[in-house]
């Protein structure tokens, strides 16, 4: 059995975790891929529920079996990657698959699945909104806010390749959008 895949990406800070918990909310059938990572885990983050949290070593022997659908360097030394086994074990047990992945990995995956797949933006109001946000969030020192900050610059520009874009201002209406797009795709 093959199920969707609706893929969530953004700089980071501009609001995909808060919109995808959402839609988990809402009885769709939708399971999130847990990515595995190499970055540390945040305080509150658990070991398979957000991510699975492995060693860069880890990371690059899954790269050489060819574990991943999709992988990324997303920062120096923090790989990011969808697994096959993840989407395969949400496919098998009926539902489809949600992502929260950075926007190189979510056009990847749009390539590669096609029609399957639909990939949203979601972009921050402006620059400044981004780093209000990433700050009140107080998940990143500086210099990860700074690496985000900088990364997100470049980030912004591919939204035109994506099939729908969210400008995420008044959450509310953002979460009223990716509700309806979500379940639009999901009844075709
Ligand atoms: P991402 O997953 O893209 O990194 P988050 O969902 O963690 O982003 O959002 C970053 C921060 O901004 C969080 O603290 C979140 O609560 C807050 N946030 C998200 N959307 C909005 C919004 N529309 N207005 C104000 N704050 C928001
Ligand atoms: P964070 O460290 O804030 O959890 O994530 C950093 C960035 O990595 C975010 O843009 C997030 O969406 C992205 N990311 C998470 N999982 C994956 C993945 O499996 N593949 C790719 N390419 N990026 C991912």
């Amino acid at each position: 059995m093959k199920g969707k895949l609706l893929i969530f990406s953004a700089p980071s800070g501009a609001g995909k975790s808060t919109i995808v918990q959402h839609l988990m909310k809402l009885k769709l059938g939708l399971a999130f891929s847990i990515s595995a990572t190499s970055r540390i885990p945040r305080e509150g983050e658990q070991d398979g529920r957000e991510y699975h949290f492995i060693t860069p070593e880890e990371f690059r022997r899954k790269i050489k079996e060819e574990a991943f659908i999709e992988w990324e360097e997303v920062y120096p030394e923090q790989y990011y990657g969808t697994l096959y086994s993840e989407v395969e074990r949400i496919w098998k047990q009926g539902d489809h698959a949600i992502f929260d992945i950075d926007v190189v990995g979510g056009m990847n995956l749009k390539k590669k699945f096609g029609d399957m797949a639909c990939a949203i933006f979601i972009q921050p109001p402006s620059h400044e909104v981004l780093e209000q946000r990433l700050r009140s969030r107080g998940t990143d020192d500086e210099a990860s806010l700074q690496k985000r900050l900088g990364k997100a610059l470049t980030e912004i520009e591919y939204a035109s390749r994506f099939d729908h874009i969210i400008v995420n201002d008044s959450l509310e209406t953002a979460l009223a959008e990716a509700e309806k797009i979500a379940k639009n795709f999901l009844a075709r």
